[in-house]
């Protein structure tokens, strides 16, 4: 899921200060997991305008913010009035769900409330670490299913490097050395013989942004395209 943290307050006000009325989008997905952009911020939220003499002309929480045509059909649905009466729409989830409205809304300033932080893992309710950095060329079937690009401070595809000091990480004694991690977690199962499998450096060049996949034709990526 994408991680996202509620933006500095004051932030928000500069941007949206020439603007008297808003609707609200949350998504009812990572946002609302991430408690930025469900039912209870988006009354917070509302309360908070309206104390600054600020008019909200209705909300709604989008199944799938980053999902476009879906948030069309259901905005469609549910708030088309409210839309038009609103002078600008903030967008409570993460930056894909802004681009969303931006895409639906094009005559609308649109802005966000939150920032997108990281793909992360919820450990615990409201608790969330980054395992994933969406590299493009999953390695982890070499490392006993930890991936070092993420866990690693340096992103060692090889390691471990001559900092690590007994089991914990020379960036910060608080991180568990990822490669650490890795070697007990080969050992565990029987492969520590991935260990002597020196990974090549990636192509990073072959993880060029915007990537895009169609998995309805013939599945292709970014790195299929020209530049
Ligand atoms: S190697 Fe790590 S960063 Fe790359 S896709 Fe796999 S888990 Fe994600
Ligand atoms: S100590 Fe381990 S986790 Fe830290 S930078 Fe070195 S290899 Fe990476």
């Amino acid at each position: 899921m994408i991680i996202t943290k509620r933006r500095d307050v004051k932030e928000l006000q500069e941007n949206i200060k020439d603007y008297k009325s808003f609707f609200l989008l949350g998504c009812s997905e990572c946002a609302t997991l991430c408690a930025t952009g469900g039912e209870p911020e988006i009354k917070a939220l509302k309360e908070e305008l309206e104390k600054q003499g600020k008019e909200v002309t209705g909300s709604f929480v989008a199944k799938t913010g980053c999902q476009v045509l879906g948030t069309k059909v259901e905005l469609k649905k549910s708030s088309k009035e409210a839309l038009d009466k609103a002078d600008c729409i903030l967008v409570m989830s993460c930056g894909a769900g802004t681009q969303t409205s931006v895409e639906l809304f094009e005559d609308k300033p649109v802005y966000p409330t939150n920032d997108s932080l990281f793909l992360g893992n919820m450990t615990r309710m409201q608790m969330f670490d980054e395992r994933c950095s969406l590299c493009g060329e999953c390695i982890l079937d070499g490392t006993g299913g930890i991936c070092p690009i993420t866990a690693c401070p340096k992103g060692l595809l090889n390691g471990p490097c001559g900092g690590t000091n007994e089991g914990k990480c020379e960036v910060s004694s608080e991180i568990d050395c990822a490669w650490v991690r890795i070697y007990n977690r080969l050992s565990k199962i029987n492969r520590l013989k991935d260990m002597e499998q020196i990974v090549e450096p990636k192509n990073w060049a072959s993880h060029r942004k915007p990537m895009n996949l169609n998995t309805r034709e013939k599945a292709s990526s970014g790195k299929d395209k020209p530049v």
